[in-house]
Order: C-alpha cells, then sequence, then structure tokens
C-alpha cells in the first residue's frame, strides 16, 4: 500500500480497476454500488477502498483502459 502518493499512473487504485461496475441499486441503504465483475468475485461488492490516496490491497486488480491510455501518454 503506498498513502500519499500523486503518481495515478503507477499506484493501484479500485476506481482504475478493469473489473470494477459501478451501478446503482435501490435496494441498498446506499445506492451507490461498486461491484467486482471479475470471474472469482462474481459480482460481489469490490473491496475498495473508494478513499482518496489509499491503493487497494486486491491481488485481482488490473488496469481499465482509461488508466492504461493515462500511462501511455505520459510517455
Ligand atoms: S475487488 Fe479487486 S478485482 Fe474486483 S473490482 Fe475491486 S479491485 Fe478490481
Amino acid at each position: 500500500m503506498n498513502i500519499g502518493s500523486t503518481d495515478r499512473g503507477a499506484e493501484k487504485y479500485a476506481i482504475d480497476c478493469k473489473y470494477l461496475k459501478r451501478t446503482i441499486d435501490r435496494e441498498r441503504p446506499d445506492p451507490y454500488a461498486m461491484l467486482c465483475t471479475h470471474i472469482i468475485r462474481d459480482d460481489k461488492d469490490c473491496i475498495g477502498p473508494f478513499l482518496e490516496d489509499i491503493e487497494t490491497e486486491c491481488g485481482l486488480w488490473e488496469p481499465n483502459t482509461e488508466l492504461v491510455n493515462r500511462q501511455k501518454n505520459r510517455l
């Protein structure tokens, strides 16, 4: 885990994971659901966290297309 970094190209934030699916679930007290589409987690809640500058410890994390493109643009 790396806390306090501002390098969004190298860190593993849950919000940048390609398996993350953000959706609305009106059955929940907080309807904004963050689900994991990885085959192992099968649409369960993403482990997060979704706090600024705190990386995920999820071993399944992979960068989404937006992050890959941001990393390419830095080269
Ligand atoms: S649980 Fe892991 S693999 Fe699934 S969306 Fe969250 S960070 Fe990505």
